[in-house]
């Protein structure tokens, strides 16, 4: 990967750290996006340069289309390319449809859905020009499985899983592949603060019997952006330890 930049939107915590880290062990330059988390965005590049590796952080709203497309020039200006973009950012705001507030189904939409077409419109015609590109979105098992108080955050994933094939198929003669990766319950900051009720709920449907790691599923973007996967495109991959089969 040597020489290839990735981007990888919220870069700074849980699962978006875990692909900085793993990517830039593949020798790729790695740009670590965050929007509040300014500490853990330098602990993460500060950890892969110790590691001798190249990263850089940048924060933006992705939900916040000027502001990333002016954040993605800066990147081009300064890098020249980018071969990856891993859709990571992504927030929850879970209430029952009855009690769900119109901001907090917006938000949730504009993060983790609008958000990634935000970030692929900024990288889209470069990557077009260089012939290359290999876009990941993190979507969800819930996409697939449903789940009750959380119906903004589903139709985000289910829409990130439409996205990923409508553009698979668009942007594939252009050598550019688009794939999903589908993470199970997954030891971040977003799950911590879930009851320990839910938790144990959550455990007995995972046939593995155990929560996932972010590096599990780091292993798996590694996968879908390296030489080996380029014939794979508009797939979605679970990381969920049976949850979903
Ligand atoms: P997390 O620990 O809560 O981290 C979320 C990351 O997204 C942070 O880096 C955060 O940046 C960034 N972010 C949030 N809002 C943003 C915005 N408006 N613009 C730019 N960046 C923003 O979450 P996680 O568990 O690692 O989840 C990462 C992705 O995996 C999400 O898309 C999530 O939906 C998905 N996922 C997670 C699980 C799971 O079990 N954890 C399961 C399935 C899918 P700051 O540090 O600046 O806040």
């Amino acid at each position: 990967m040597s020489e290839r930049v990735a981007v990888v939107t919220g870069g700074s915590r849980g699962i978006g750290r875990a692909i900085a880290i793993r990517l830039a062990q593949e020798g790729a330059r790695v740009i670590v996006t965050y929007v509040h988390g300014e500490k853990a965005a330098y602990e993460v590049i500060g950890k892969i340069k110790a590691e001798g590796g190249e990263a850089y952080a940048y924060q933006f709203d992705v939900s916040d289309y000027e502001a990333t497309q002016k954040a993605f020039e800066n990147i081009f200006d300064k890098f020249g390319r980018v071969d990856y973009l891993i859709n990571n950012a992504g927030i929850t705001k879970d209430n029952l449809i009855m009690r769900m507030k119109e901001q907090d189904w917006d938000r949730v939409i504009e993060i983790n859905l609008k958000g990634a077409f935000n970030c692929i419109k900024a990288v889209v015609r470069p990557m077009l020009k260089q012939k290359f590109g290999r876009v990941v979105n993190i979507s969800s098992v819930v996409a697939f499985m449903g789940n009750i108080g959380q119906a903004n955050y589903v139709a985000s994933k289910a829409g990130l899983i439409g996205l990923t094939k409508a553009l698979a198929k668009e942007l594939a003669p252009k050598g550019i592949t688009v794939n999903a990766v589908a993470p199970g319950f997954i030891e971040t900051d977003m799950t911590a603060g879930l009851s320990d009720k839910i938790k144990g709920y959550m455990l007995e449907m995972i046939p593995l019997k155990r929560f996932g790691k972010p590096e599990e599923v780091a292993e798996t973007v590694a996968f879908l952006v390296s030489d080996a996967a380029a014939y794979i495109t508009g797939q979605v991959i679970h990381v969920n330890g049976g949850m979903y089969v």
